[in-house]
């Protein structure tokens, strides 16, 4: 009976200690492939916005390799039977197309349009920093669709937090602000 019981635990704890061994790179591709990402898309070689389906390259690590697929697309659903080539480049750079890498980067080293002051690095708890359109309007870049962002980039400056409700009260209230928009402007 001792025998049987001891038996029984060396077994418990090689299945459990396997668990945890798999599970490690379970764990590990899903936080690698969760989030929004912008990619190529290889059919009009204009930028999209997808999903992986992190919890399906979870369940794959853990058995034995991540098998990436789309979730979901900006094309979509138009063209949901897609060949989904795109999965090529994520897989390449997981990290690097994640939007909010992609955003990030593009912040660094920035200064806002208005009071000059650095953006600084994003932070998921912080304001979201916003963008300064060629019409004058102030926008969050979470306010924008992904896949515009990266043209969005090329047209817009960038503007802290601060100066965007600043900006926001002074477009809906410009009778009760003395006006210091005109020297952004004259900047930008
Ligand atoms: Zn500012």
């Amino acid at each position: 009976m001792t025998l049987t019981l001891l038996i029984t635990f060396v077994v418990l704890i090689l299945a459990v200690g396997l668990f945890i061994f798999r599970a490690i790179p379970g764990v590990r591709a899903y936080f690698d492939y969760h989030g929004k990402r912008l990619v190529t898309c290889p059919e009009t070689q204009k930028p999209a916005a997808v999903d992986v389906a992190a919890g399906e390259a979870a369940v794959g690590a853990f058995l034995s390799e991540p098998t990436l697929r789309l979730k979901d697309c900006s094309r979509w659903p138009e063209r949901q039977g897609c060949g989904q080539d795109c999965l090529q480049q994520i897989e390449a750079e997981p990290e690097n197309c994640l939007v909010w890498k992609v955003v990030s980067k593009w912040y660094e080293g920035k200064n806002c349009v208005f009071c000059h002051k650095p953006i600084g690095p994003l932070h998921h708890l912080d304001h979201a920093p916003a963008l300064l359109g060629p019409d004058f309007k102030t926008s969050e870049w979470k306010d924008l669709r992904p896949e515009n962002l990266p043209g969005v980039f090329s047209t817009h400056q960038p503007v802290c937090w601060n100066c965007h409700v600043a900006e926001s009260f002074r477009r809906v209230h410009p009778e009760l602000v003395t006006d210091r928009a005109a020297e952004a402007r004259r900047i930008w």
